[in-house]
């Protein structure tokens, strides 16, 4: 038998009441504990001092107020589920299950717990040993071939924005998902999605490949052809390298593994095919920050295959967010319109992926007071807003409540536009804040020379036209072709 102890660590400096400090064991056997998994999952849980800090940064326990709901209980479930082995029990995966991966809890802890190891390593468990019923099973399994598949995901947005009249005669999750759908219709793929080569304006500094993805480029085609106009003017030649696709982010967070990793692989040898190919690649970049914080994993995902890990940290070292990447590299400021974003107030919504998962937490904000804009956040910008993937399907009460909040949070803050860093934050809030809702990349290509956003002014973008025509004639050609700037 193996027994650990761990004593408080509260620092002083935490404010707040007194908290107990109840004694942390885990009790994993020596055959557990072989299992480097296992092992790492029980270190984790040993970090754990109890002190309930995380407890306030939790959305589900702030909106269920049970412990069962917060960071500190699931620690206690899921050290019992792995420590009993086998089968969960019902009551444990539900509350796991209500977990939305926010990882906010991983970012206040003083104690340094590292959560999202301990509830992805978890979540792979429940997926190996629990029965789900049929219906939940069906469900998990039609969102995970759906979400990454862009032209199955268009047919079910085109079909489901028909089915929405009828809302009330379908159940839970379906309804959830009708409820999801954007308030717009379906819009026209971009031509900057397919493999190509975009140059960089002026002297070349640095060579990327962009991450095209799949819900987003359905959604909101605008976002990947500002992310590119922006970096073609900053001097950065763009790749979309064939092969590459959605990056897995979903079926990991479901637990599922076998899903995941041929997607993760896919994309590990397209973006190391353009990294090897005589003009090396300085960075992978990711407009969606939730494919973001999967893609910096990689690396960790993939660390048991000795045919992968290695290139899949190399992956996750190359990966970078745009306006991480747009840090580095620095805005240039002579080419702002301040005749365009002088007098518009902004406020910043930050996506949990980005300043919980990534720690990229003032980069979006400095960058946008950079090009001209009045930057504020919302009063509880350290907390999720329900979207989480696909929870807002899974879990929709909690999800509601969460879009609740943080809609009356942004509404509180008195601005003409809303600009996140992730388009699932945007598609959960956009219908409920009251102002246009953008991608910050999408501000940032407005404010140095490009077409206003859509949301702006509702409207197709003037350009498109020459963008498609620019780019139709080497469009479906090899990577190593060559497009003007668009
Ligand atoms: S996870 Fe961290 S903050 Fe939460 S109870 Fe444990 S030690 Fe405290
Ligand atoms: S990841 Fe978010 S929802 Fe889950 S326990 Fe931590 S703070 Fe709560």
């Amino acid at each position: 038998m193996h027994s650990t102890r761990t004593a408080c660590s509260t620092q002083a400096s935490w404010a707040g009441p007194p908290v107990e400090t109840p004694e942390v064991r885990t009790d994993l056997s020596p055959e557990a504990l072989a299992s480097p998994d296992l092992a790492l999952s029980n270190d984790i849980i040993r970090t754990c001092v109890h002190c309930g800090i995380c407890l306030s940064h939790c959305p589900t326990y702030q909106v269920r107020h049970d412990e069962n709901d917060s960071p500190r209980g699931r620690i206690v479930l899921m050290r019992n589920m792995l420590e009993k082995g086998g089968t969960p029990d019902e009551m444990t995966v539900k509350h796991l299950d209500r977990c939305l991966s926010c990882l906010a809890c991983e970012a206040i802890c003083p104690s340094g717990v590292k959560y999202s190891k301990l509830i992805g390593q978890s979540r792979e468990h429940i997926e190996a040993h629990y029965p789900r019923p049929a219906v939940q099973r069906g469900m998990r399994h039609l969102l995970a071939k759906l979400v990454p598949s862009p032209g199955l995901f268009r047919m079910a947005l085109i079909a489901g924005r028909a089915a929405r009249p009828m809302r009330s005669l379908f159940p839970g999750t379906l309804r959830a998902m009708l409820d999801a759908l954007p308030g717009h219709a379906a819009r026209r793929p971009s031509a900057v999605d397919r493999p190509q080569v975009f140059p960089a304006q002026g002297p070349r500094r640095a060579r990327v490949s962009m991450l095209s993805g799949c819900v987003q480029k359905v959604l909101e085609p605008g976002i990947n052809e500002a992310t590119i106009r922006l970096l073609q003017r900053h001097g950065v030649e763009v790749v979309v390298a064939r092969g590459a696709g959605c990056c897995g982010a979903l079926s990991d967070h479901m637990g599922m593994a076998e899903q995941a990793q041929p997607m993760m692989k896919a994309n590990i040898e397209a973006w190391l095919r353009e990294a090897g190919a005589g003009d090396s690649i300085d960075a992978i970049i990711i407009n969606a920050s939730g494919c973001g914080t999967a893609v910096k994993a990689y690396g960790h995902a993939l660390r048991h295959d000795p045919a992968w890990a290695e290139r899949a940290a190399r992956v996750s070292a190359l990966a970078k967010d745009v306006t991480e990447f747009m840090t580095d590299i620095g805005l240039n400021a002579d080419l702002v319109r301040p005749e365009r974003t002088a007098s518009m107030r902004v406020v910043y919504h930050a996506p949990c992926s980005m300043q919980h998962g990534q720690h990229i937490v003032h980069q979006p904000l400095d960058l946008l007071r950079k090009a001209g804009f009045e930057v504020a956040e919302p009063p509880d910008s350290f907390m999720c807003c329900g979207s989480a993937g696909i929870y807002n399907l899974l879990q929709p009460e909690i999800a509601g409540e969460l879009k609740r909040r943080k809609a009356w949070s942004i509404r509180s803050v008195d601005a003409a536009v809303a600009a996140t860093g992730n388009i699932g934050c945007m598609t959960q809030l956009a219908d409920a804040v009251g102002i246009p809702f953008v991608h910050t990349v999408e501000l940032l290509d407005w404010a140095t020379g490009g077409p206003e956003p859509q949301a702006l002014r509702g409207s197709k973008p003037p350009g498109s036209a020459q963008l498609e025509k620019a780019v139709s004639e080497s469009a479906s050609g090899p990577v190593a072709g060559s497009n003007p700037t668009i």
